[in-house]
């Protein structure tokens, strides 16, 4: 089926008439759905019911355009008025032009006569220089009279082509027409003359009268569509020469004559395959043909290249749209059907780069998931190792390598040797000060466990990092210096504050505490610690090599000595005696105890060693201090100890000291001084 100018297509099922809009042929498919929709079966059985006109079934395939135009004989003689019937302009209309039109077709010769008589008034006169002129002469002296009628044209053939050339064109042709004896007028009496008077076939000069023909029409003006009404009677007049056998004869080609279509607008250079959008031909999408033609009637108007239906065509509101689009561009997500050949391929083109560049993003994106899968279980080997527990401080451990920019698999191999025991962080400052603080608060044994168990520092690390200088214990009988040292150390923070106070008194206590019996090395003094004072003068203490060890462990053992009793020369101290400071003041940091002496016991001195060993050279530190202390010692206290209860007992103490008050544990003194 066909879309006519109107939109409508003829269903070939049941005849009907059906509007199908802007969308073309598809859309009477889609909704009319010939012979399958109900509609369709409707008409065709009511059509069915009532008989034909003419009873054939040759109506219904009339109906197909024919691309081909008809050929000469179908044209009807140009009827006065310089006027020519239009071709049947759609096949509706053809079913109705009699098909009976074969009737005797007029000869070649009338036609020219006709046409000559209506000559545009275009035509110039011609002149002896015109190129037609040959034939004004008088026809008989072109050839003898002697020679028979079939062999004349063969000598008019090259009088003929000199002047009408070989397949000149239609325009060409027309250049050369000139009315007149000299013009046309003269050529129609030349060939009357052989045909009439020499009994050449009239077929003979078929193809060059129907060039002339072909120029004259192609110079004569169409006239207006209204004025024509319809196809005139062809004047039957001609009487047709019985002697001239009439054959059905193949007019010369016509193609240069014939309607070129829509003269589809291009913009300078644009081609067609960038304009035009060949794929809405699909399925009839499109009322007109390849070549831009609707309806058409196949020849030219003059000075045109197409005819009036097909000119019309740029009324037509597809075109109208695809012409639009040809100007402005076709958005690249219309529809592909609209989009002409280059717009496509360039459509094709895009999406390949995008393909390309898709398939390559998509390769990348694999080898980075590839990567990432694989770290994702390293990750994952990490994690269980971290949940085996192994490293205590695996914060530090991650920390450290985050700190060295150490990948997945360098976090796990520091993981794993720091499991084997075979790296370690460094404790940080935090770690430190933890562990400082629980060294002062919980003592040794508890920052011992830390350390083994949670990866604290150890003890010797934070007694080294301690930013108070150390006390030190007097290795063998207690030295005025080591006390002054301790003194310096204990009051180096607080002089200040007690000179603010003005606070001038201070008690001083003893007392025991007990230790192991066992021998340390004190790395600051580099002397051995545990012994006991009294006898330490025995064996020297200081550790300067092995033998040094030997010699006080060989002093430690027990021999029998000449009184037969069983003793060693020196002692493993079993208490420490500590003797601290007390400040009279209110202020509990300045309140509280300040030790000044540790030495080692083993309860073996008598009083007067006692005094000499431990009180008086505390005193003499203090009093030596003084200068920096600016406190009095008012008094001295002291739990049970007997030794030092029988110093006092017995004066041995010198004034000014006070007294030494006796009370068991650690003594509740007033600052008055009063027990
Ligand atoms: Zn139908
Ligand atoms: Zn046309
Ligand atoms: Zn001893």
């Amino acid at each position: 089926p066909v879309v006519d100018d109107e939109g409508f297509v003829v269903c070939p099922e049941c005849g009907e008439r059906v509007n199908c809009g802007p969308a073309g042929i598809n859309n009477f498919i889609k909704r009319h759905k010939p012979g399958v929709s109900q509609v369709c079966k409707t008409a065709k059985a009511k059509r069915d019911k009532k008989p034909r006109q003419d009873g054939s079934l040759s109506g219904w395939f009339t109906q197909r355009a024919s691309l081909v135009p008809s050929t000469v004989a179908a044209p009807a003689p140009i009827p006065p008025g310089n006027t020519r019937p239009p071709l049947p302009p759609t096949s509706i209309n053809r079913a109705a032009v009699p098909s009976a039109s074969s009737n005797m077709p007029q000869s070649l010769l009338d036609q020219l006569r006709e046409a000559i008589r209506n000559l545009p008034a275009t035509v110039p006169e011609a002149s002896d220089s015109d190129v037609l002129a040959t034939f004004g002469s008088d026809p008989s002296q072109f050839v003898d009279a002697t020679v028979p009628a079939v062999e004349i044209y063969e000598h008019l053939n090259p009088l003929f082509h000199a002047a009408l050339g070989w397949n000149m064109s239609v325009e060409d042709t027309a250049q050369v027409l000139r009315r007149g004896q000299l013009g046309l007028d003269g050529l129609l009496r030349f060939i009357t003359y052989f045909v009439t008077q020499r009994s050449v076939r009239e077929q003979d000069f078929a193809a060059k009268i129907q060039q002339i023909l072909d120029a004259i029409n192609f110079l004569t003006p169409i006239a207006p569509p209204g004025i024509v009404s319809g196809p005139t009677t062809i004047p039957t007049a001609t009487a047709v020469d019985d002697e001239i056998e009439f054959i059905s004869h193949t007019p010369a080609p016509i193609v240069s004559r014939q309607c070129d279509g829509f003269i589809f607008p291009l913009k300078q250079n644009q081609t067609i395959s960038d304009a035009y959008p060949i794929q809405m031909h699909d399925n009839g999408g499109l009322p007109w043909d390849f070549g831009t033609r609707h309806s058409c009637t196949g020849t030219r108007r003059p000075g045109h290249k197409n005819c009036g239906p097909c000119a019309n065509l740029g009324n037509h509101n597809m075109l109208k749209g695809i012409i639009n689009r040809s100007t402005d561009g076709v958005h690249e997500n219309t529809n592909l059907v609209y989009q002409p050949m280059a717009a496509l391929i360039g459509i094709t083109r895009n999406k390949s780069v995008v393909i390309q560049s898709l398939r390559l993003g998509l390769l990348n994106n694999s080898r980075k998931l590839l990567t990432l899968s694989k770290s994702l279980s390293d990750h994952k080997r990490l994690v269980v190792a971290i949940g085996s527990g192994d490293v205590k401080r695996v914060d530090r451990v991650i920390a450290v390598c985050i700190k060295q920019k150490r990948g997945i698999r360098g976090m796990f191999d520091t993981y794993l040797r720091a499991a084997k025991g075979l790296w370690k962080t460094a404790n940080t400052e935090e770690e430190d000060m933890f562990g400082l603080a629980m060294l002062k608060l919980a003592g040794v044994r508890v920052t011992e466990i830390a350390h083994r168990a949670l990866g604290l520092p150890g003890v010797t690390t934070l007694r080294n990092r301690m930013i108070t200088p150390p006390l030190t214990a007097s290795p063998g009988a207690p030295k005025v210096e080591e006390i002054q040292k301790n003194i310096e150390v204990c009051f180096g923070g607080i002089v200040d504050a007690l000179a603010t106070k003005k606070v001038v008194h201070q008690i001083i206590m003893f007392d025991e505490i007990a230790t192991e019996k066992r021998i340390r090395w004190d790395p600051r003094t580099n002397h051995f610690l545990g012994v006991c004072r009294q006898h330490a003068h025995r064996v020297g203490l200081e550790f300067n090599g092995e033998r040094d060890l030997d010699a006080l462990f060989d002093a430690l053992a027990k021999k029998t000595g000449i009184d037969g009793k069983q003793d060693s020369l020196v002692h493993n101290a079993g208490e420490v005696t500590v003797a601290a400071v007390g400040i009279m003041s209110e202020d509990t940091r300045l309140y509280s105890a300040r030790p000044i002496l540790i030495s080692g016991d083993c309860k073996r001195e008598s009083a007067p060693e006692h005094a000499r060993n431990v009180l008086t050279p505390v005193l003499d530190a203090l009093a030596n201090k003084k200068d920096l202390t600016r406190l009095r010692t008012i008094c001295m206290a002291s739990d049970g100890e007997t030794r030092r209860g029988e110093l006092n007992a017995t004066g041995m103490v010198a004034r000014p000291y006070g007294i030494i008050s006796y009370v068991s544990g650690w003594s509740i003194l007033s600052p008055t001084g009063h027990v």
